[in-house]
Order: C-alpha cells, then sequence, then structure tokens
C-alpha cells in the first residue's frame, strides 16, 4: 500500500509503506474510508519534534474491519468502525475512571501512520467502537471527526466544566477550538466567546453556537474576556493550542473557581507557581480520552443531530497528502479530510 511519511520539516511523502497485518492477536486490521491531518500533525511538518526517522503519519481514522486476531471478541469483520488516536483495552481501572487515553496498555494510533488505506489496530476490542449499519457517504465526515477533533473538543468542553447558563471562551480557533465551541453549544452554555483573528475560522465559529467573537490576544485578550464578564473573567476556558501564551491567556481569562480545560499539545508550557497559587481555578487537560465519548458521539451523528464534519474545509484524495499539510500549514484550510 502507499501512505503518507513524514521525512523532515515540511516534506510529507506518498509512499510505498508495508501492508499492516495482524501482529498481536487482539489486533484488527481495517480498511479506511477516510483519514485526515490533524493539527498536532503540523508540530513535527514544521520541524518541533520531528523525529531523524522517516515516520509514517495521521492517527484519526475510521473504516471497515478486514480483519481480526483470534482473541477479538466484540469487534466482527465487515464492520464499520470508529476509534481514536490511542489505543486501550477499555478493561483497566484507569479505562474505567475514563481515562482510556491513559490506559495501562495505551498505544499511540499515530505510531501506526492512519494515513494510509490500510491500519492495524491494536486492542481492538476495547478501542473500536462499530456503528449500527454501514453509514452513508455523507456520515462519513462526522464520524471521522469524532476520532479526534470532536471527541477532543468535547473533552476540553468537559474538562473546562461547561454546563447550561454558563460563559465559555475558548482559546485557539483551530479544528479543536472550533469543535470546543460545537461541544460548548451542544452542553448548553449561555455564551460562548472564540478567540479568532481569521474570518473563516470566525464564521465557522459562529456557525457551532459562538456568540461573540474577540480578535485579541494575549493580555489584550484576556483583558477584553474580563470586559465581558463584569471584570469576573469566564466560568469555563477552553485551550486548544498548547504555547505558552496560550496556556496563560487560558488561565487569566478565568473566574476564580472557574475552570481550564486544555487539550493542545503543550510544547515549552511553563506555568509560574506563585500565579497559579492565587488563581484559584480548575486546572483540567491533557491528550483527550475520546474513548469514552464515542458511544454518545456516534449515536448523535447516526441520528443525524449533530454535523461536525462540518469542520473539514478541504477534501482530497490520499495520493494528495502533502498538499493537505501544506494547505492546512498556510491557513489555507481548517482542516483536510483524506480519502483513501
Ligand atoms: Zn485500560
Amino acid at each position: 500500500m502507499k501512505g503518507a511519511v513524514l521525512y523532515g520539516p515540511g516534506d510529507v511523502r506518498f509512499e510505498e509503506r508495508a501492508d499492516p497485518t495482524i501482529i498481536e492477536p487482539t489486533d484488527a486490521i481495517l480498511r479506511l474510508s477516510a483519514s485526515c491531518v490533524c493539527g498536532s500533525d503540523l508540530w513535527p511538518y514544521r520541524g518541533i519534534g520531528t523525529s531523524p526517522d522517516p515516520q509514517p503519519m495521521g492517527h484519526e481514522y475510521v473504516g471497515i474491519v478486514e480483519e481480526v486476531g483470534r482473541e477479538v471478541r466484540n469487534i466482527k469483520p465487515g464492520q464499520f468502525v470508529v476509534g481514536s488516536f490511542w489505543a486501550s483495552d477499555n478493561t483497566c481501572a484507569i479505562c474505567h475512571a475514563g481515562y482510556q487515553s491513559r490506559c495501562v496498555d495505551a498505544r499511540p494510533m499515530g505510531a501506526l501512520g492512519a494515513q494510509a488505506p490500510f491500519l492495524r489496530v491494536p486492542l481492538a476490542d476495547g478501542t473500536l467502537v462499530a456503528t449500527p449499519e454501514l453509514p452513508s457517504d455523507d456520515l462519513i465526515p462526522s464520524l471521522l471527526a469524532a476520532s479526534d477533533v470532536l471527541g477532543t473538543g468535547w473533552f476540553a468542553a468537559d474538562a473546562a466544566a461547561v454546563a447550561p447558563g454558563k460563559t465559555v471562551a475558548v482559546v485557539g480557533d483551530g479544528a479543536v477550538g472550533l469543535l470546543g465551541v460545537f461541544s460548548a453549544k451542544q452542553m448548553g452554555a449561555e455564551r460562548i466567546i472564540a478567540m479568532s483573528r481569521h474570518e473563516s475560522r470566525q464564521k465557522l465559529a459562529l456557525e457551532f453556537g459562538a456568540t461573540d467573537i474577540v480578535t485579541e490576544r494575549g493580555d489584550e485578550g484576556v483583558a477584553r474576556i474580563k470586559d465581558m464578564t463584569d471584570g469576573l473573567g469566564a466560568h469555563s476556558v477552553i485551550e486548544a493550542v498548547g504555547t505558552q501564551e496560550s496556556m496563560m491567556q487560558a488561565i487569566r481569562a478565568t473566574r476564580p473557581g472557574g475552570h481550564v480545560g486544555f487539550v493542545g499539545v503543550t510544547h515549552g508550557v511553563e506555568l509560574p507557581g506563585l500565579e497559579l497559587f492565587f488563581s484559584t481555578v480548575h486546572l483540567h487537560g491533557g491528550p483527550a480520552p475520546v474513548r469514552r465519548y464515542l458511544p454518545a458521539l456516534i449515536d448523535l451523528i447516526w441520528n443525524r443531530k449533530i454535523n461536525p464534519g462540518k469542520v473539514f474545509d478541504l477534501t482530497l484524495p490520499l495520493e494528495q497528502v502533502a498538499e493537505g499539510y501544506r494547505a492546512m500549514d498556510e491557513r489555507r484550510a481548517i482542516k483536510t479530510l483524506l480519502r483513501t
């Protein structure tokens, strides 16, 4: 098969890779219907944390089960399934507590390279959730969104304790931030302030449920949020970038007693202890346990109650994966869907 491989900064190639096979008896092999490029793929693409060796890319996936190992009980060939970016057994104490992304046996799917036509999924029974039947084509973008960006945005909103009547601010207007807006709306937030300075993203944020747009960032952004909330700050703040500036912006925009849900993969973030001490905010985040939310999110999508697939504003055939990265890197696209 041919799939995406990152060789170095700005250098994604569509090239021959070994066909995946069952290695462990708990594995499944999927024929992927679609994959996509994640904002977090852009970090190594831009040379931050890039491996010196060629790396298969991609960790978001939906598809049809081709084959399962001899110990797989619930997942069956022919089913359409959605998984997340961490494989998990879904049986350990951490999984039972709802933190499947930190399963005692968690396996990163990115290492297996989902920007490809076939994918090996470890711990198939724990990781994969099947849809009731094969989905119609128009549901595939939304089901794919559940695999990461929707699941991550949902966790961020949940971690930020979004609830009816609350004011929510969202730092970051990438796909995850936008789906944080979307999730906050679904959870009944009264006011949702999207922090964005890009017109196409502001538009989608408003469509997803934002009530206000703030274009300022850093301390000016914080001052605007305070102005809009009687000087108090938001009840709930979603952080979906992962830089020092965005993290401090999120903490400072939260009122005492409020909650920050942080899901941007942090790069070089250091929190000042004394400021943290006096902030009196709840901080919760990390790699989203998307698996916790998959059954409920799939159900909402299946019954056409939500349409998060709108976040994909560029669809390309898999062989044009390099252009998919370029378009996102240059902010010409919010998120690229790859048809396999
Ligand atoms: Zn587990």
